[in-house]
């Protein structure tokens, strides 16, 4: 006999639906865009946008280990930085049209 794992208490959310960023998400690889009350996550690594009901540990993880298993044991500061290169790549490239 297999004891199920599902038998956890779940808290039921307090109002409305939508689902809010969590700093600690950056460990499985997601930042978020859109907007504040809704936001989306966004893979750090790839840039896909997921909807706001995936915003939830077990979706983030599913995404991080199917699509970027090299990535899944990466610590927080390891997805920090990629984000912060991702940013800065951007700013070039808005400084290199605005030169041009
Ligand atoms: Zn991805």
């Amino acid at each position: 006999m297999m004891k199920n794992p599902a038998q956890v208490l779940q808290k039921k959310p307090k109002e409305g639906s939508e689902k809010k960023y969590d700093e600690d998400y950056i460990k499985y690889g997601f930042s978020w865009c859109g907007d504040e009350t809704a936001p989306r996550p966004q893979c750090i690594i790839c840039g896909d946008q997921l909807s706001n009901e995936s915003m939830v540990p077990s979706k983030l993880k599913r995404h991080l280990y199917s699509s970027h298993p090299s990535c899944a044991n990466k610590d927080k500061q390891y997805f920090k930085r990629c984000l912060e290169e991702n940013k800065k790549t951007e700013e070039i490239y808005e400084i290199g049209r605005n030169s041009f």
